[in-house]
């Protein structure tokens, strides 16, 4: 545990949402509205607290619990706060974050892009040793005129922030929406130069994974139910499947850690990077994730390092930010003999 604690890790697939856990929950809701009340203490611990027949759907509505205390500009600033503390503490050197661009009565789209992007800005002084991008998310289950004004937001703010605004992610519930509806406006973002992370197979869709395979991805989300042929189109496009296992597990679309399909993509050796998806919804960290990988299929510390420079290969940092990276991770391992 230690030396994966200590790993300075890469965590590419991560929802500023789901990543609040139930103790940054409490502060929000502490520091933000005042709530220090035993009731809502035990509110946040059901939030983590997973039923057995726990399913996506299920997971889905957890979301909107953590919405609701980041409603407002000050919650969304103090949550995106703590997220990065969280991240920082997880030893995380660099972290893409994903979020979905919402509206309401206190901010537009714009504000609340404007909001994330400042904080992760004024973070850098805080968390130095946390290097944070963001990529603003597409959610499935809403209707494509949103999803085209995320991505014209995603694009003017990639102009004033290259170095920040990376890519588009789509996601959502994969049970809602149509995957096509969303190819024009991804179309749009991909020529204006951000990179595409699609959620895809997380559920079993097999025109809907053919569809995306063929639009094309530079990362793949989940990838729980791709062919072994799919797989093997995704190593030779050299495409990462983003594996989460305790997200996939807890939600229900695996059966067990042992039947992950990451065992598969280590056994067709296809990229793949290990990410927590919402480590605050489901209870985890990526140390965490990267020991269960590691008790799970037996892996030694070697095979560890090798799945975090794996993870900064993949990242859309830039070849200089990649180099830091990975002199990061050899200066520790170094440290070690
Ligand atoms: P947010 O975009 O910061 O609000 O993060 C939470 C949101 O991310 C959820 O409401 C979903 O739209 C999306 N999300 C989080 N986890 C998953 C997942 O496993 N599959 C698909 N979408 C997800």
């Amino acid at each position: 545990f230690k030396f994966l604690k200590e790993l300075p890790k890469v965590e590419l697939h991560a929802h500023l949402n789901g990543s609040l856990n139930a103790n940054s929950l409490r502060d929000l809701a502490e520091k933000v509205y005042g709530n220090t009340s035993e009731e809502f203490s035990q509110l946040c611990a059901r939030f983590v607290n997973f039923e057995k027949d726990s399913n996506l759907d299920k997971c889905f509505e957890k979301f909107a619990f953590v919405h609701e205390l980041t409603s407002t500009a000050e919650g969304l600033q103090y949550a995106t706060e703590l997220v990065i503390r969280d991240f920082a503490n997880d030893n995380i050197q660099y972290l893409e974050l994903r979020t979905t661009p919402k509206a309401n009565n206190n901010y537009l789209r714009r504000d609340y892009l404007r909001i994330v992007l400042d904080t992760i800005k004024k973070g850098r002084e805080k968390y130095p040793n946390i290097l944070v991008k963001l990529l603003p998310s597409i959610n499935r289950s809403e209707p494509v005129a949103v999803a085209e004004e995320t991505v014209a937001l995603a694009v003017e703010f990639a102009k004033t922030d290259p170095d920040l605004v990376v890519g588009i992610d789509l996601s959502g519930n994969p049970t809602q929406g149509k995957f096509t509806d969303f190819s024009e406006a991804l179309n749009l973002a991909r020529k204006e130069g951000l990179k595409l992370v699609i959620h895809c197979a997380e559920i079993d869709n097999t025109s809907e994974i053919k569809e995306m395979l063929a639009f094309g991805m530079s990362r793949c989300g989940h990838g729980t139910y791709l062919s072994s042929e799919d797989i093997a189109q995704m190593k030779a496009a050299d495409i990462p499947i983003e594996c989460c296992l305790t997200s996939n597990v807890k939600s229900g679309t695996v059966s067990s850690f042992e039947e992950h399909h990451l065992k598969q993509l280590m056994e067709a050796d296809a990229p793949k990077v290990v990410c927590t998806d919402d480590s605050g919804v489901f209870d985890t960290t990526l140390t965490n994730e990267l020991l269960l990988v590691a008790e799970t299929f037996n892996l030694t510390r070697d095979h560890c390092i090798d799945l975090t420079m794996e993870a900064v290969k993949h990242s859309f940092a830039s070849d200089e930010e990649r180099q830091q990276m990975a002199l990061k991770v050899e200066h520790y391992v170094n440290s070690l003999k």
